[in-house]
């Protein structure tokens, strides 16, 4: 396709019967518009100083510039990187749509939507939701504080987009086979200390086990902790082993709280995450921790504009 001037442009539009829809569609696509440069600016501007990547000699030196970027080549092992090597958005295209797409992760648009407002086609879409997501949820806490309340969610397994399904379709839609909680459900494990600080794991499929209660919580947890649970037992046994305090609510007989024993700061981060996750209609139970730690961005709202999350998203891991 020829590239068309701007005057041309400006001839073409002015020639269209414009409804208030397509007024408004236009002043948003206008509203996206950015430079090229802003991004690169932003990336190199937040992994300045960064060791060489490979093999983390700080010695280097620069040696033209590729897509955009600056590179280097390490002075130690002589290979070259730039800003986004070996983070998830290395080899991505179109950074002048990036802070665009950014803003359309922050107001939670669909795969579909933010393809039409950023103008880039759906897979494209797709494809930046599960680098970017991954790069930002890298924001959160090394350690939560002392008072720690932790519980699960558990969510239907779900192969939604696979091309290779390891058992039949539901016919009944999202519905399990048996009842109450088994190997057909996924389990989202969220910690939460009283500052609002929180981690998430996705454990894998059934009932969460004190293995894997150690595994996740005991590197996030400080020695001094309380932790809260409802009255499962793998937690009483997770906390015997690892030598933490514990206090149990027994939810099940009804008790919802003990003065500040009780886990309901958890349970509403579930219920906000599950009534946010419904107008992406299921996700596919290998995202779902990129939704989970999406909606641990967007809640925690520490990142609220798309500099911000370029900025974590660009950070080692
Ligand atoms: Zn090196």
């Amino acid at each position: 396709m020829r590239v068309l001037s701007v005057d041309e442009v400006i001839v073409l539009l002015s020639a269209v019967q414009w409804s208030a829809a397509d007024m408004a569609r236009l002043r948003e696509w206008i509203g996206h518009l950015a430079q090229p440069t802003e991004c690169i600016a932003v990336i190199e501007r937040a992994a300045a100083g960064r060791p060489c990547p490979h093999c983390g000699s700080a010695r280097k030196h620069r040696c033209g510039r590729a897509s955009g970027l600056q590179r280097f080549r390490c002075l130690r092992c002589r290979r070259s990187h730039n800003a986004l090597t070996g983070t998830p958005l290395a080899r991505l295209r179109k950074k002048e749509c990036w802070l665009p797409y950014l803003q359309c992760l922050l107001e939670s648009r669909t795969i579909r939507d933010a393809a039409g407002a950023v103008g880039v086609d759906r897979t494209t879409s797709f494809r930046w939701r599960h680098r970017f997501v991954p790069g930002a949820m890298r924001d959160r806490p090394k350690r939560l504080s002392v008072i720690v309340e932790a519980d699960e969610t558990y969510l239907l397994e779900s192969q939604k987009g696979a091309r290779n399904m390891t058992r039949p379709p539901r016919l009944r839609g999202g519905v399990a086979s048996r009842r109450g909680i088994n190997r057909e459900h996924d389990c989202l494990l969220v910690a939460r200390d009283r500052n609002g600080e929180t981690c998430d794991f996705h454990t894998g499929r059934g009932r969460v086990t004190a293995t894997q209660l150690h595994a996740c919580l005991k590197p996030v947890l400080p020695a001094d902790v309380l932790l809260i649970s409802d009255g499962a037992v793998a937690y009483r046994r997770f906390a015997k082993q690892a030598g933490i305090m514990h206090e149990a609510v027994n939810v099940k007989a009804g008790v919802r709280a003990r003065g500040a024993i009780h886990i309901q700061n958890v349970n509403s981060w579930h219920s906000r995450f599950k009534s946010w996750l419904v107008k992406f209609r299921g996700v596919a139970s290998r995202y779902l921790i990129n939704y989970s730690g999406w909606q641990r961005l967007l809640d925690a709202r520490r990142l609220t504009i798309p500099v911000h999350l370029l900025c974590v998203a660009v950070q080692l891991g």
